[in-house]
């Protein structure tokens, strides 16, 4: 007799780290909710004034510990998030108005937290500034920590096999304290790309989506479920058809990567012989294992935002110069292209702003941010300039929207120099120089601009953006989203024919770089490099080895008369299909 099969629910999110795990479910209904309130006499404040200070410092002792977890299983930054918990913790402020809070009330101490906690949220919560608004998590985070503190039985437990935890939001420290041979993997119904969450699950590797959507009340505990980390699909009750299909799916996966790492002593270079550079973006040094492993002709984009504004410290510039010096002492031979700090737009901020900006993408980010501070931008310069002398080192400018700006940053480069010189400290003084061209005004005087740099790295997550109007981070507007638009493959082709014309080369360190239905339009653009995240590069690898770049040429050229993103994504797609059909065929 067939046993009786609830019927199977599939749910939609964003992926965030990659894989498929099979498992039970847990669902977690926790967040930061209130706890009891009840009045207390006089002579009982100073006891509840002493019960809160004894939470705050259970908490702040469990923060070090997962700090030091972290740091144990993660050699880059992200345990620093914790000791930005703990900082919450001693604001002085915080502790005043809570005891205040206390004496004026005659309440228990862990609800006048529980309120101040929740009027300091609200008012985050309408700051407009994206990053600040992300940060309210991290600030329910500790809140709901010293809560769980005030009372006898401290963490909730998870259960103790493995399991798939479904959450309405998950915060850096659950993800971070989650016991990694129990946890499978994890879904949320809130939560975003970006956030400390994700970062964390991609660097130790669990599988996760976020953005799910109402999923919590139909996860029931214990029932079955596949977590699709690749597409972003949660199936609860799978059916035995999709659990055969995720079977066999997790097994191609691996033997397909087991085949691309076979790959990777391989040179990037086309049938044809047309060598492409391929290297890796970055924003931690400790994914440089994972580059070095995958060999990568270097590092085509390390993200300094993270470095520099997560940790809410200040790097000093001999912390910058001894970061950007590991980097160039690990990429070597290689180069190693270090961004300038991007600030704002949907990134981090650099310092709070006085006033939400109305348009925070059109407003004060990037370039614009370090040349209205030039001490503080002179600072990175000149540590990247110090580590230029320990590797091929490279720097870029962010957020280019014309000439003037690239020849300030020179000449600030200049002045840096000359510094250096005074205080006897080494540099190349031949080190690239880059503009990144990811504003649409950028490509349309490319020309111009290639006479002041070195090389240029087409930023595609925002050149799309601007030459589309669409918001990158908006999902009423994703499908508007089109990287094949027409548009953007026309000023694609504008910045390598710039660059050809002077004399430079031309890489791509957007995600559009690991697109592999576009990798043959790409090629036949003209780009001389390509820089992807460090688990995509086996793939592209791949897709260089199966290209004719005089095809690709002829695609490109044919793509260029084409008048809608579909038609040119279909051109490029059938090439792909053509040429390394086992990859891409699932894709999409
Ligand atoms: C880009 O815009 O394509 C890019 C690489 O920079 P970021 O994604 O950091 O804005
Ligand atoms: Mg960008």
């Amino acid at each position: 007799m067939a046993k009786v099969q609830k019927e199977e629910r599939v749910f939609h999110g964003s992926p965030v780290s990659r894989g498929i795990a099979f498992g039970p479910i847990h669902a977690s209904a926790r967040g930061f909710s209130a706890p009891d309130v009840y009045a207390i006499e006089e002579e009982a404040i100073p006891l509840e004034k002493e019960r809160l200070q004894a939470a705050f410092e259970v908490t702040r002792q469990q923060l070090a510990q997962l700090k030091n977890r972290i740091d144990e299983v993660a050699d880059g930054d992200e345990g620093l998030v914790f000791e930005a918990h703990g900082m919450v913790l001693d604001d002085p402020s915080l502790q005043k108005k809570v005891a205040q809070s206390i004496e004026e009330r005659k309440q228990n101490a862990e609800f006048c937290f529980y309120a101040t906690m929740q009027t300091f949220l609200e008012g985050m919560r309408r700051i407009s500034d994206p990053y600040l608004r992300e940060r309210t998590i991290d600030i329910e985070d500790v809140s709901q920590r010293v809560l769980r503190n005030f009372q006898a039985d401290l963490d909730a437990i998870l259960p103790d096999h493995q399991h798939l935890l479904v959450a309405h939001d998950l915060t850096p420290s659950d993800t971070a304290s989650m016991d990694r041979t129990k946890l499978l993997g994890f879904v949320t119904e809130a939560g975003s790309v970006n956030s400390h969450t994700a970062i964390l699950a991609r660097a130790l590797g669990i599988p996760a989506i976020v953005g799910l959507g109402n999923v919590v009340l139909e996860a029931t505990t214990l029932a079955p479920a596949i977590l699709d980390g690749y597409s972003g699909k949660f199936i609860i009750y799978p059916s035995e058809t999709t659990t055969a299909y995720y079977q066999a799916l997790a097994a191609k996966k691996k033997e397909a990567r087991e085949n691309l790492e076979k790959l990777r002593d391989q040179e990037s270079t086309t049938i044809d012989g047309r060598h492409i550079t391929l290297s890796a973006n970055i924003e931690f040094l400790h994914e440089l294992d994972l580059v070095n492993e995958n060999r990568a002709e270097g590092v085509g984009l390390f993200r300094t935002e993270f470095y520099l504004l997560e940790s809410r410290k200040t790097r000093s510039e001999a912390d910058q110069t001894a970061t950007y010096t590991e980097l160039a002492k690990r990429t070597n031979p290689h180069l190693a292209i270090i961004r300038t700090l991007d600030s704002g737009g949907d990134k981090l901020s650099t310092e709070p702003l006085t006033e939400p900006e109305p348009n925070p993408f059109l407003g004060w980010r990037g370039i614009r941010v370090s040349l209205d501070r030039p001490q503080f931008f002179k600072e990175q310069l000149r540590s990247i300039l110090r580590a230029s002398a320990h590797g091929k080192v490279g720097m870029m400018f962010p957020f280019i929207s014309g000439l003037t700006e690239v020849r300030t940053c020179k000449a600030l480069i200049k002045e840096c120099m000359a510094e250096l010189e005074e205080e006897g400290s080494p540099y190349d003084p031949s080190l690239q120089v880059g503009a990144m061209i990811e504003i649409p005004s950028a490509a349309l005087v490319a020309d111009e601009i290639a006479k002041e740099v070195d090389f240029f790295s087409i930023g595609t997550n925002d050149l799309i953006q601007y030459s589309l109007a669409v918001d990158r981070i908006n999902n009423n507007v994703a499908k508007l989203y089109r990287s094949s638009h027409p548009s953007v493959i026309r000023l694609i082709k504008m910045t390598t024919d710039a660059a050809k014309r002077a004399g430079i080369w031309t890489g791509i360190c957007g995600e559009m770089a690991a697109d592999l239905n576009l990798t043959p339009l790409l090629v036949g653009l003209g780009v001389d490099e390509l820089s992807v995240g460090p688990r995509e590069l086996p793939g592209v690898r791949k897709a260089l080895l199966s290209l004719d770049y005089v095809k690709c040429q002829q695609l490109a050229s044919e793509a260029l008369t084409l008048a809608t993103s579909a038609e040119v994504f279909e051109l490029s797609r059938s090439a792909a299909l053509a040429a390394y059909g086992d990859l891409v065929a699932e894709g999409e």
